[in-house]
């Protein structure tokens, strides 16, 4: 097992990697102890949860994401009594998490609360770095707070039940990590992809640890999203725009995102071709989209009403090296030019190669 410490203003997170989670220690003894989970989890893992005072089962998918379903939760904790002694285990993905955290900093203006991630995504990232919060009229994340799990509990063994494409999602987000922070890693990546698809524990034990540890220094740096917490967001400025319009998921958006960011810093001169090169082949060995949408000008629409917009100008993370990024503001016309004026990636010309034969 590798633990990690995350120095956080209202306290410090105790990250645990390859620990059972039947062996759950930092879990409080008493009687005030709480479960959140969702249906999904409950079905496949509830006969494992610690003895508790209650388990509050919410639905799954981003539409539970509200404050209607935070607002069930502050219902059930009352009706079980939960008082200020109370502490809440979210156990679940990253829906889970979010849920869970905003629930616990808010129900009688916080409680203690940990996190058990069962997700690839939300062991790398939902469950790291404290914050939380759901979605509000259409917008993600609206509402929300900082506040840091005492503990998160991350055990490998949960992702052999997650959807192989659940999977991949949560790679292309590890590949982000190692791709803004730690060359090593993505060298690491490079030789053991294969390991890593087929979740071999010892392989995934140090992934998850390697992108935990980009995650937390991050954070450690900047908690609450000035400055150098804003390169987490690389390949998130497009990729959001994907997501939205295409509706694949999160990771795949994200790996289409990171193609688009890093053509652009090697457009802007920023970033050496073979760079990019090496983070192509790494996502398509990871069997995660490369390619952008055809339609580029209903993409850029989207990120017009981009949340992250200033002016025209858009603030994108861009790539000097793997393991270095940079912020620039991009005008968004220059965007367009700059996408379309790229030579086209390999994956299009092998496609294209493909469909003349
Ligand atoms: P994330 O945002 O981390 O991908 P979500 O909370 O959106 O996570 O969960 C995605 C889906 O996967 C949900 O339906 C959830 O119930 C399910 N899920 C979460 N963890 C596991 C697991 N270990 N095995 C199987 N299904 C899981
Ligand atoms: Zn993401």
């Amino acid at each position: 097992m590798k633990t990690y410490r995350i120095l956080g203003k209202n306290g410090d997170s105790i990250i645990q990697i390859g620990a059972g989670f039947d062996n759950l220690s930092g879990f409080p003894g008493g009687t005030k102890n709480f479960i959140l989970t969702d249906h999904n989890i409950d079905r496949l893992y509830g006969r494992r949860f610690p003895q508790v005072a209650g388990v509050i089962t919410i639905g799954t998918g981003e539409a539970v994401k509200t404050l209607e379903t935070v607002r069930g939760i502050y219902e059930k904790l009352i009706a079980l009594e939960a008082d200020r002694s109370a502490f809440l285990l979210g156990i679940g993905g990253g829906i889970v998490c979010d849920i869970a955290g905003f629930a616990a900093a808010t129900y009688l203006r916080g409680i203690r609360f940990a996190l058990v991630p069962t997700t690839l995504l939300a062991q790398i990232d939902a469950a790291i770095g404290g914050k939380n919060g759901v979605n509000f009229h259409g917008f993600k994340n609206m509402v929300g707070t900082f506040r840091q799990p005492e503990f998160v509990l991350s055990d490998i063994a949960f992702l052999k039940t997650l959807p192989g494409r659940e999977v991949r999602s949560g790679l292309a987000e590890m590949v982000k990590h190692a791709v803004i922070a730690d060359p090593a890693m993505f060298s690491f990546l490079e030789k053991n992809w294969r390991a890593a698809l087929a979740l071999d524990p010892e392989v995934m034990e140090k992934l998850v640890h390697d992108a935990v540890v980009v995650k937390a220094d991050v954070v450690n740096l900047d908690e609450t999203e000035t400055g150098e917490r804003r390169k987490l967001n690389f390949g998130h400025t497009l990729g959001h725009a994907v997501e939205k319009t295409t509706g694949v998921p999160h990771g795949e958006a994200v790996s289409i995102g990171m193609i688009a960011a890093s053509r652009l810093s090697v457009g802007l001169g920023l970033l050496p071709p073979a760079d990019l090169e090496r983070i192509e082949a790494l996502l398509i060995k990871l069997e995660l989209p490369v390619r952008l949408p055809s339609n580029l000008e209903k993409l850029l629409q989207a990120l017009k009403k981009d949340k992250k917009r200033e002016g025209e100008m858009i603030r994108f993370v861009l790539l000097k090296r793997i393991g270095e990024t940079v912020i620039e503001e991009i005008p968004i016309e220059k965007l367009q030019s700059t996408i379309e004026g790229l030579p086209p990636s390999r994956e299009s010309l092998k496609n294209r190669a493909e469909s003349r034969t």
